[in-house]
């Protein structure tokens, strides 16, 4: 059943087949994505990637060129944008210069004809904390707070499913990390279906319940931060996504549940469970604060993967240190060191480092390395 919006009583976000072409461009590429209900939703991807599109098809700003999208059971492929139960906060925050932050918020109830708009108005002020400044213009606001009221005028209108287009792409660093926050604990008060666009890994991480990577047009990976950063299925996913130590290698046996690989004129081990690639070319990584590093081979404890080489970089960042490490191959190994007060590794000292072979992951060896 459905309200005079349109509503329909909730359900989960459906898009079958989904595609948009431009010409013969292919923006958005079949896809096909089930957005649970009240779940805080993470498109992630480069810049072009088709995120964007998407987005303007659930809305209804982009028709299709194939696929539907479905809201609970109901197709609203060829609903009209402003019949979907469906709001989006854009980057640019489209506030309205001469209304008061008050009308600002009760436009949309005041559109639909409501009278009485006082209670809801200061509910929603009240939510994103932003009560006090009810009399002010937009102008007089900061960036964060011009957003926060961005996102009471879209919550106003109860819509099903909230779309963030960037939405905090415009704020600096500090203030966007303290939105990201915000953001949360207003999706998980009022329970909707956020789905967030955005090219910032730490963004989406920080934010999202699960994330889908994207990638010319296409779904790469979906999965909780904690599935995508530990277990990336492809060198994209595993580059976007934080830094992986990538080492190309072969495997040699893949005997129960230990595989082993020839690499950098060693042998490493991974435990087969985490590996997609039992036979021929693989990609060995490991993130870099999975790995340690030691002065000698044998400080390296028994059974754990090692390579020796030479500290090119070390970097103090505080929270930890943050060395590359040279092979005799000339490729390089990250590794970040938490900050524990030892001393720094110098620029041309000899070091070994080293990884529990239960921390690293294998990826099929046929992908470009440097994808993402
Ligand atoms: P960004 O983060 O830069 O906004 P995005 O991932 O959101 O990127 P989209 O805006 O969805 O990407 O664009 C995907 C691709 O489709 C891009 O290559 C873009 O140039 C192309 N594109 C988007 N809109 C049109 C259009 N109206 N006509 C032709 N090509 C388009």
């Amino acid at each position: 059943s459905t309200d005079v919006l349109g509503r329909t009583e909730g359900g989960d976000l459906r898009l079958a087949g989904l595609t948009k072409r431009f010409g013969a461009f292919t923006a958005v590429d079949n896809l096909d994505l089930t957005i649970p209900q009240g779940s805080f939703f993470a498109l992630l991807g480069a810049s072009g990637c088709g995120k964007t599109t998407t987005l303007r098809m659930v809305s209804g700003l982009e028709d299709p060129t194939a696929g539907q999208i479905f809201l609970g059971d109901k197709d609203v492929t060829d609903t009209k944008p402003y019949r979907r139960p469906v709001n989006t906060v854009f980057q640019n925050y489209a506030l309205f210069p001469h209304l008061d932050i008050f009308e600002n918020v009760a436009f949309g109830l005041r559109r639909r004809g409501f009278k009485s708009v006082k209670p809801q108005v200061e509910a929603m002020l009240e939510l994103v904390e932003l009560g006090h400044l009810a009399k002010r213009k937009p102008s007089q606001l900061s960036g964060g707070q011009q957003q926060r009221i961005a996102l009471a005028r879209a919550l106003i209108n109860e819509p099903q499913v909230l779309l963030l287009d960037e939405p905090l792409g415009a704020l600096d660093l500090k203030l966007r990390r303290q939105m990201q926050i915000e953001l949360k604990r207003i999706q998980t008060e009022v329970g909707l279906t956020f789905v967030h666009v955005t090219h910032d890994q730490e963004e989406a991480m920080t934010m999202a319940d699960t994330i889908a990577v994207m990638n010319q047009g296409r779904i790469e990976q979906m999965g909780s931060p904690a599935e995508l950063y530990e277990n990336p299925l492809t060198t994209f996913v595993a580059n976007f996504l934080g830094q992986s130590n990538l080492i190309p290698g072969t495997v040699e046996s893949a005997t129960g549940d230990v595989v082993t690989v020839s690499a950098q004129g060693r042998r490493l081990t991974l435990d087969a469970k985490r590996c997609r690639s039992l036979s021929g070319a693989v990609i060995l990584g490991v993130r870099p604060e999975k790995v340690q590093l030691v002065a000698t081979e044998a400080e390296v404890p028994s059974g754990y993967n090692a390579l020796s080489g030479t500290v090119s970089d070390a970097s103090f960042i505080g929270v930890s240190t943050q060395y590359l490490v040279k092979l005799p191959s000339g490729e390089e190994i990250s590794v970040f060191e938490q900050n524990t007060g030892r001393a720094i590794q110098r620029p041309g000292t000899e070091v070994v480092v080293h990884w529990d072979p239960s921390q690293g992951f294998g990826l099929d060896g046929t992908q470009d390395i440097d994808a993402g």
